[in-house]
Protein backbone atom coordinates (compact mmCIF):
# COMPACT_ATOMS: atom_id res chain seq x y z
CA UNK A 1 0.00 0.00 0.00
CA UNK A 2 1.53 3.58 -0.60
CA UNK A 3 2.33 4.98 2.50
CA UNK A 4 2.81 9.08 1.93
CA UNK A 5 5.26 10.55 4.03
CA UNK A 6 3.66 13.22 5.77
CA UNK A 7 -0.09 13.59 6.96
CA UNK A 8 -2.81 15.41 8.71
CA UNK A 9 -2.51 15.68 12.26
CA UNK A 10 -4.67 17.93 14.96
CA UNK A 11 -1.73 19.08 16.98
CA UNK A 12 -2.50 20.86 20.62
CA UNK A 13 -0.93 24.23 21.12
CA UNK A 14 -0.41 25.28 24.88
CA UNK A 15 -2.09 22.74 26.70
CA UNK A 16 -4.25 24.70 29.27
CA UNK A 17 -7.24 27.53 29.63
CA UNK A 18 -6.46 28.54 26.30
CA UNK A 19 -5.19 25.39 24.78
CA UNK A 20 -6.70 24.32 21.16
CA UNK A 21 -5.87 22.18 18.20
CA UNK A 22 -4.34 23.64 14.68
CA UNK A 23 -4.16 21.38 11.85
CA UNK A 24 -0.29 21.26 10.68
CA UNK A 25 1.23 18.76 8.66
CA UNK A 26 3.55 15.68 10.36
CA UNK A 27 5.46 13.33 9.32
CA UNK A 28 3.62 9.63 9.10
CA UNK A 29 5.54 7.23 12.05
CA UNK A 30 6.91 4.20 11.27
CA UNK A 31 6.16 1.05 13.21
CA UNK A 32 8.99 -0.70 15.27
CA UNK A 33 9.14 -4.66 15.67
CA UNK A 34 6.08 -4.99 17.69
CA UNK A 35 3.94 -2.10 16.19
CA UNK A 36 1.51 -1.92 13.22
CA UNK A 37 0.88 1.02 11.31
CA UNK A 38 -2.89 1.99 11.38
CA UNK A 39 -4.83 3.98 8.56
CA UNK A 40 -6.87 5.69 10.69
CA UNK A 41 -10.86 6.57 9.42
CA UNK A 42 -12.86 7.60 12.33
CA UNK A 43 -11.37 9.04 15.58
CA UNK A 44 -14.14 10.10 19.28
CA UNK A 45 -13.88 13.21 20.97
CA UNK A 46 -13.86 12.18 24.56
CA UNK A 47 -13.75 14.68 27.15
CA UNK A 48 -10.67 13.36 28.22
CA UNK A 49 -9.02 14.81 25.76
CA UNK A 50 -10.86 18.18 26.54
CA UNK A 51 -9.45 17.93 29.98
CA UNK A 52 -6.07 17.11 28.65
CA UNK A 53 -6.11 20.08 25.82
CA UNK A 54 -7.42 22.42 28.51
CA UNK A 55 -4.49 21.23 30.61
CA UNK A 56 -7.11 20.43 33.83
CA UNK A 57 -4.89 17.82 34.95
CA UNK A 58 -1.66 18.60 34.91
CA UNK A 59 0.84 16.12 33.96
CA UNK A 60 -0.63 13.26 35.80
CA UNK A 61 2.66 12.64 37.23
CA UNK A 62 3.02 10.82 33.61
CA UNK A 63 6.01 12.03 30.97
CA UNK A 64 3.82 13.55 29.04
CA UNK A 65 5.18 13.74 25.44
CA UNK A 66 2.16 13.52 22.98
CA UNK A 67 1.37 16.46 20.90
CA UNK A 68 -1.99 14.73 19.13
CA UNK A 69 -4.91 13.61 21.26
CA UNK A 70 -7.74 11.26 20.67
CA UNK A 71 -7.89 8.02 22.01
CA UNK A 72 -11.35 6.42 20.42
CA UNK A 73 -9.44 5.59 16.46
CA UNK A 74 -10.61 3.23 14.15
CA UNK A 75 -8.89 2.27 10.69
CA UNK A 76 -7.41 -0.30 8.80
CA UNK A 77 -3.81 -1.60 9.27
CA UNK A 78 -1.48 -0.68 6.21
CA UNK A 79 2.11 -2.07 7.76
CA UNK A 80 3.05 -4.73 10.60
CA UNK A 81 5.74 -4.83 12.31
CA UNK A 82 7.78 -8.55 11.99
CA UNK A 83 6.96 -9.71 15.33
CA UNK A 84 3.11 -8.77 14.73
CA UNK A 85 0.73 -12.41 14.54
CA UNK A 86 -2.42 -10.71 15.59
CA UNK A 87 -2.67 -8.06 12.72
CA UNK A 88 -2.63 -8.57 8.82
CA UNK A 89 -2.42 -5.53 6.10
CA UNK A 90 -5.96 -5.22 5.88
CA UNK A 91 -7.11 -5.98 9.26
CA UNK A 92 -9.42 -2.99 10.98
CA UNK A 93 -7.61 -1.98 14.02
CA UNK A 94 -8.75 0.32 17.17
CA UNK A 95 -6.94 2.31 19.46
CA UNK A 96 -7.91 2.80 23.29
CA UNK A 97 -6.50 4.98 26.12
CA UNK A 98 -3.95 2.21 27.11
CA UNK A 99 -2.46 1.79 24.26
CA UNK A 100 -0.05 -0.44 25.68
CA UNK A 101 0.91 -2.55 28.73
CA UNK A 102 4.10 -4.34 29.48
CA UNK A 103 2.43 -7.62 29.07
CA UNK A 104 4.79 -9.50 32.28
CA UNK A 105 3.75 -7.38 35.65
CA UNK A 106 1.87 -8.44 38.44
CA UNK A 107 -1.38 -6.58 36.84
CA UNK A 108 -0.92 -7.76 33.60
CA UNK A 109 -0.74 -11.20 34.13
CA UNK A 110 -3.46 -11.44 36.90
CA UNK A 111 -5.96 -11.21 33.91
CA UNK A 112 -8.70 -8.14 35.33
CA UNK A 113 -6.22 -5.65 36.60
CA UNK A 114 -4.08 -4.61 33.16
CA UNK A 115 -5.34 -1.00 33.64
CA UNK A 116 -2.57 -0.84 36.34
CA UNK A 117 0.70 -1.76 34.65
CA UNK A 118 2.80 1.11 35.45
CA UNK A 119 4.77 0.71 31.79
CA UNK A 120 1.60 1.51 30.63
CA UNK A 121 1.37 4.29 27.75
CA UNK A 122 -1.73 6.45 27.13
CA UNK A 123 -2.80 7.59 24.09
CA UNK A 124 -2.77 11.22 23.87
CA UNK A 125 -0.20 11.65 26.80
CA UNK A 126 2.40 9.09 26.53
CA UNK A 127 2.30 8.21 22.99
CA UNK A 128 1.09 10.55 20.16
CA UNK A 129 -3.04 10.10 19.42
CA UNK A 130 -5.81 9.31 17.06
CA UNK A 131 -6.45 13.11 15.83
CA UNK A 132 -4.23 11.81 12.80
CA UNK A 133 -4.68 10.19 9.57
CA UNK A 134 -1.70 7.42 10.61
CA UNK A 135 -0.80 6.04 13.81
CA UNK A 136 1.76 3.12 15.06
CA UNK A 137 0.26 1.21 17.93
CA UNK A 138 1.08 -2.19 19.83
CA UNK A 139 0.59 -5.24 17.79
CA UNK A 140 -0.28 -6.93 20.77
CA UNK A 141 -2.83 -4.49 22.49
CA UNK A 142 -4.73 -2.76 19.84
CA UNK A 143 -8.20 -4.05 19.53
CA UNK A 144 -9.41 -6.44 16.48
CA UNK A 145 -12.71 -4.53 15.69
CA UNK A 146 -15.61 -7.11 14.79
CA UNK A 147 -17.83 -6.95 11.35
CA UNK A 148 -20.73 -5.29 11.93
CA UNK A 149 -19.73 -2.36 13.60
CA UNK A 150 -18.73 0.25 11.68
CA UNK A 151 -15.49 2.30 12.07
CA UNK A 152 -17.39 5.51 13.31
CA UNK A 153 -19.73 3.56 15.40
CA UNK A 154 -17.12 1.57 16.39
CA UNK A 155 -14.60 4.70 18.00
CA UNK A 156 -17.05 5.77 20.67
CA UNK A 157 -17.29 2.27 22.17
CA UNK A 158 -13.46 2.08 22.76
CA UNK A 159 -13.65 4.28 25.40
CA UNK A 160 -16.99 5.72 26.27
CA UNK A 161 -18.47 3.09 25.78
CA UNK A 162 -16.27 -0.22 27.18
CA UNK A 163 -16.22 2.97 30.16
CA UNK A 164 -19.78 3.02 30.91
CA UNK A 165 -20.20 -0.84 30.98
CA UNK A 166 -17.52 -2.07 32.76
CA UNK A 167 -18.53 1.03 35.45
CA UNK A 168 -21.92 -0.84 35.51
CA UNK A 169 -20.78 -3.81 36.25
CA UNK A 170 -18.36 -2.16 38.95
CA UNK A 171 -21.93 -1.07 40.05
CA UNK A 172 -22.97 -3.67 40.93
CA UNK A 173 -26.76 -3.04 40.11
CA UNK A 174 -28.81 -6.55 39.22
CA UNK A 175 -31.22 -6.87 36.47
CA UNK A 176 -34.63 -5.21 37.36
CA UNK A 177 -32.91 -2.21 40.25
CA UNK A 178 -32.37 1.13 39.88
CA UNK A 179 -28.92 3.18 38.91
CA UNK A 180 -28.73 6.82 38.10
CA UNK A 181 -26.50 8.48 35.70
CA UNK A 182 -25.43 12.12 36.26
CA UNK A 183 -24.22 13.10 32.79
CA UNK A 184 -26.55 10.67 31.02
CA UNK A 185 -26.62 12.79 28.08
CA UNK A 186 -22.80 12.89 27.23
CA UNK A 187 -20.74 10.67 25.47
CA UNK A 188 -20.04 8.14 28.59
CA UNK A 189 -23.44 9.01 29.95
CA UNK A 190 -25.53 7.93 26.72
CA UNK A 191 -23.85 4.79 25.94
CA UNK A 192 -24.67 3.71 29.90
CA UNK A 193 -28.30 4.21 29.59
CA UNK A 194 -27.89 1.90 26.37
CA UNK A 195 -25.65 -1.01 28.25
CA UNK A 196 -27.69 -0.54 31.41
CA UNK A 197 -30.82 -1.63 29.57
CA UNK A 198 -29.31 -4.27 27.39
CA UNK A 199 -28.11 -5.56 31.23
CA UNK A 200 -31.80 -5.70 32.87
CA UNK A 201 -31.30 -2.46 34.75
CA UNK A 202 -33.59 0.57 35.25
CA UNK A 203 -32.68 4.21 34.42
CA UNK A 204 -32.80 7.12 35.95
CA UNK A 205 -31.08 9.64 33.92
CA UNK A 206 -29.58 13.33 34.68
CA UNK A 207 -28.45 15.95 32.73
CA UNK A 208 -29.28 19.53 31.28
CA UNK A 209 -31.68 20.78 28.96
CA UNK A 210 -34.27 19.51 27.00
CA UNK A 211 -32.41 18.11 23.61
CA UNK A 212 -30.26 16.10 26.61
CA UNK A 213 -33.69 15.02 27.84
CA UNK A 214 -35.57 13.67 24.84
CA UNK A 215 -31.77 11.91 23.76
CA UNK A 216 -31.96 10.15 26.99
CA UNK A 217 -35.74 8.88 27.14
CA UNK A 218 -35.13 7.91 23.73
CA UNK A 219 -32.63 5.92 24.35
CA UNK A 220 -34.47 4.13 27.20
CA UNK A 221 -34.22 5.80 30.20
CA UNK A 222 -37.49 6.01 32.23
CA UNK A 223 -37.16 8.98 33.97
CA UNK A 224 -35.33 11.69 32.60
CA UNK A 225 -34.44 14.79 35.94
CA UNK A 226 -32.87 18.23 34.44
CA UNK A 227 -30.54 18.88 37.05
CA UNK A 228 -30.66 22.66 35.76
CA UNK A 229 -34.24 22.63 36.50
CA UNK A 230 -34.93 20.24 39.33
CA UNK A 231 -34.55 21.80 43.17
CA UNK A 232 -34.37 18.19 44.97
CA UNK A 233 -32.97 15.58 42.32
CA UNK A 234 -32.59 13.30 45.80
CA UNK A 235 -36.73 13.73 47.07
CA UNK A 236 -37.27 12.82 43.28
CA UNK A 237 -35.33 9.67 43.00
CA UNK A 238 -36.61 8.64 46.47
CA UNK A 239 -40.10 9.22 45.13
CA UNK A 240 -39.66 7.37 42.24
CA UNK A 241 -37.59 4.12 43.90
CA UNK A 242 -38.81 4.58 47.78
CA UNK A 243 -35.52 4.01 49.22
CA UNK A 244 -33.32 5.53 46.87
CA UNK A 245 -31.29 3.70 43.51
CA UNK A 246 -29.07 0.66 43.97
CA UNK A 247 -26.60 2.57 41.85
CA UNK A 248 -24.97 5.85 40.94
CA UNK A 249 -22.18 6.00 37.92
CA UNK A 250 -21.00 9.44 37.94
CA UNK A 251 -19.82 10.25 34.70
CA UNK A 252 -20.53 13.93 34.85
CA UNK A 253 -17.21 15.74 35.46
CA UNK A 254 -19.06 17.79 38.08
CA UNK A 255 -18.55 18.17 41.73
CA UNK A 256 -21.78 19.00 42.10
CA UNK A 257 -22.82 15.38 40.78
CA UNK A 258 -20.24 13.63 43.13
CA UNK A 259 -21.41 15.71 46.23
CA UNK A 260 -24.92 14.62 45.20
CA UNK A 261 -24.59 10.89 44.65
CA UNK A 262 -24.72 9.37 47.69
CA UNK A 263 -27.69 11.34 48.91
CA UNK A 264 -29.48 9.19 45.87
CA UNK A 265 -28.57 5.48 47.07
CA UNK A 266 -30.42 2.97 49.10
CA UNK A 267 -28.48 0.83 51.77
CA UNK A 268 -25.51 -0.75 50.51
CA UNK A 269 -25.80 1.25 47.87
CA UNK A 270 -22.50 1.73 45.24
CA UNK A 271 -21.20 5.20 43.80
CA UNK A 272 -19.02 4.28 40.71
CA UNK A 273 -16.44 7.44 40.02
CA UNK A 274 -16.05 7.67 36.62
CA UNK A 275 -16.12 11.04 35.72
CA UNK A 276 -12.74 13.43 36.62
CA UNK A 277 -13.26 17.06 36.96
CA UNK A 278 -10.49 19.44 37.34
CA UNK A 279 -11.53 20.61 41.04
CA UNK A 280 -9.59 18.73 44.02
CA UNK A 281 -12.24 17.82 46.57
CA UNK A 282 -13.10 13.60 47.87
CA UNK A 283 -16.03 11.87 46.21
CA UNK A 284 -18.34 9.90 49.19
CA UNK A 285 -21.07 10.73 52.01
CA UNK A 286 -20.14 11.99 55.56
CA UNK A 287 -18.90 8.84 57.77
CA UNK A 288 -22.73 9.03 59.30
CA UNK A 289 -24.06 8.92 55.98
CA UNK A 290 -21.54 5.92 54.90
CA UNK A 291 -21.91 4.13 58.21
CA UNK A 292 -25.75 4.03 58.49
CA UNK A 293 -26.04 3.09 54.94
CA UNK A 294 -23.77 0.66 54.76
CA UNK A 295 -22.60 2.49 51.06
CA UNK A 296 -19.61 1.89 49.12
CA UNK A 297 -17.62 4.58 47.16
CA UNK A 298 -15.76 2.29 43.67
CA UNK A 299 -13.31 3.91 41.09
CA UNK A 300 -13.45 2.78 37.45
CA UNK A 301 -10.85 3.28 34.59
CA UNK A 302 -11.35 2.60 31.18
CA UNK A 303 -11.19 -1.28 30.38
CA UNK A 304 -9.38 -4.48 30.08
CA UNK A 305 -9.00 -5.84 26.28
CA UNK A 306 -11.56 -8.52 27.52
CA UNK A 307 -13.91 -5.80 28.04
CA UNK A 308 -13.54 -3.90 25.05
CA UNK A 309 -14.08 -7.50 22.74
CA UNK A 310 -17.24 -7.73 24.91
CA UNK A 311 -18.32 -4.02 24.56
CA UNK A 312 -18.37 -3.74 21.11
CA UNK A 313 -20.41 -7.10 21.15
CA UNK A 314 -23.20 -4.96 21.79
CA UNK A 315 -22.84 -3.50 19.11
CA UNK A 316 -22.63 -5.76 16.58
CA UNK A 317 -25.80 -7.39 18.09
CA UNK A 318 -27.63 -4.14 18.33
CA UNK A 319 -28.19 -3.39 21.64
CA UNK A 320 -26.06 -0.48 21.64
CA UNK A 321 -25.88 2.31 18.86
CA UNK A 322 -23.30 5.17 19.62
CA UNK A 323 -25.54 8.61 18.74
CA UNK A 324 -22.52 10.69 16.67
CA UNK A 325 -22.07 14.27 16.04
CA UNK A 326 -20.11 14.21 12.96
CA UNK A 327 -17.57 16.79 11.87
CA UNK A 328 -13.81 16.96 10.77
CA UNK A 329 -10.41 18.05 12.08
CA UNK A 330 -11.31 21.55 11.66
CA UNK A 331 -14.58 21.13 14.00
CA UNK A 332 -12.26 19.65 17.40
CA UNK A 333 -12.28 23.31 18.58
CA UNK A 334 -16.21 24.05 18.25
CA UNK A 335 -16.79 20.62 19.58
CA UNK A 336 -14.28 21.59 22.60
CA UNK A 337 -16.53 24.35 23.76
CA UNK A 338 -19.66 22.88 22.98
CA UNK A 339 -18.52 20.07 25.35
CA UNK A 340 -17.51 22.57 28.21
CA UNK A 341 -20.91 24.24 27.68
CA UNK A 342 -22.58 20.99 28.25
CA UNK A 343 -24.31 21.48 24.77
CA UNK A 344 -23.15 18.55 23.11
CA UNK A 345 -25.58 15.19 23.03
CA UNK A 346 -23.92 11.91 22.46
CA UNK A 347 -20.66 11.51 20.91
CA UNK A 348 -18.88 13.59 18.27
CA UNK A 349 -16.39 11.87 15.82
CA UNK A 350 -13.71 13.37 14.14
CA UNK A 351 -13.71 12.48 10.13
CA UNK A 352 -9.90 12.31 9.65
CA UNK A 353 -9.75 12.70 6.11
CA UNK A 354 -12.89 14.91 5.46
P1 LIG B 1 -19.36 14.67 28.06
O1 LIG B 1 -19.02 16.11 28.15
O2 LIG B 1 -19.76 14.11 26.75
O3 LIG B 1 -20.53 14.30 29.10
C1 LIG B 1 -20.61 14.81 30.39
C2 LIG B 1 -22.08 15.13 30.66
O4 LIG B 1 -22.24 15.52 32.04
C3 LIG B 1 -22.62 16.29 29.81
O5 LIG B 1 -23.75 15.84 29.08
C4 LIG B 1 -22.99 17.35 30.85
O6 LIG B 1 -24.12 18.13 30.46
C5 LIG B 1 -23.29 16.48 32.07
N1 LIG B 1 -23.26 17.18 33.37
C6 LIG B 1 -22.46 18.21 33.77
N2 LIG B 1 -22.76 18.54 35.05
C7 LIG B 1 -23.75 17.71 35.46
C8 LIG B 1 -24.47 17.58 36.68
N3 LIG B 1 -24.22 18.37 37.74
N4 LIG B 1 -25.41 16.60 36.76
C9 LIG B 1 -25.68 15.81 35.70
N5 LIG B 1 -25.03 15.91 34.51
C10 LIG B 1 -24.08 16.86 34.40
O7 LIG B 1 -18.08 13.90 28.64
P2 LIG B 1 -17.67 12.33 28.51
O8 LIG B 1 -16.82 12.15 27.30
O9 LIG B 1 -18.87 11.51 28.71
O10 LIG B 1 -16.67 12.20 29.76
C11 LIG B 1 -17.16 12.44 31.07
C12 LIG B 1 -16.06 12.37 32.10
O11 LIG B 1 -15.58 11.03 32.22
C13 LIG B 1 -14.81 13.23 31.82
O12 LIG B 1 -14.36 13.77 33.03
C14 LIG B 1 -13.81 12.21 31.29
O13 LIG B 1 -12.49 12.61 31.48
C15 LIG B 1 -14.16 11.03 32.16
N6 LIG B 1 -13.73 9.73 31.66
C16 LIG B 1 -13.32 8.82 32.56
C17 LIG B 1 -12.94 7.56 32.16
C18 LIG B 1 -12.54 6.55 33.16
O14 LIG B 1 -11.89 5.56 32.78
N7 LIG B 1 -12.90 6.69 34.41
C19 LIG B 1 -12.95 7.23 30.79
C20 LIG B 1 -13.40 8.19 29.88
C21 LIG B 1 -13.79 9.44 30.32
ZN1 LIG C 1 -11.90 8.68 26.78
Amino acid sequence: MGIPQTQRAAVVEQPGPDGKCVIKEIPVPVPNDDEILVKLSWSGLCHTDVHLIKGDWGNMGLNMTAKVSGHEGVGVVVSVGKNVKRFQVGDRAGIKWVADTCGNCEFCTNGVDELHCARQHNSGATTEGTFQQYVTTSGRYATKVPDGVSDEEAGPILCGGVTAYTALKRSEVKPGQWVVLPGAGGGLGHLAIQYAKAMGMRVIAIDGGNEKGELCKKLGAEVYIDFLAEKDIAAKVMELTMYGAHGVVVTAASRAAYEMAPNLLRPRGTVVCVGLPKDDFRAGGTPMQMVLKKLNVVGSVTATMKDVDEALEFTARGLVKPILVKGTMDDINSFVEKMLAGQLPGRAVIDLWA
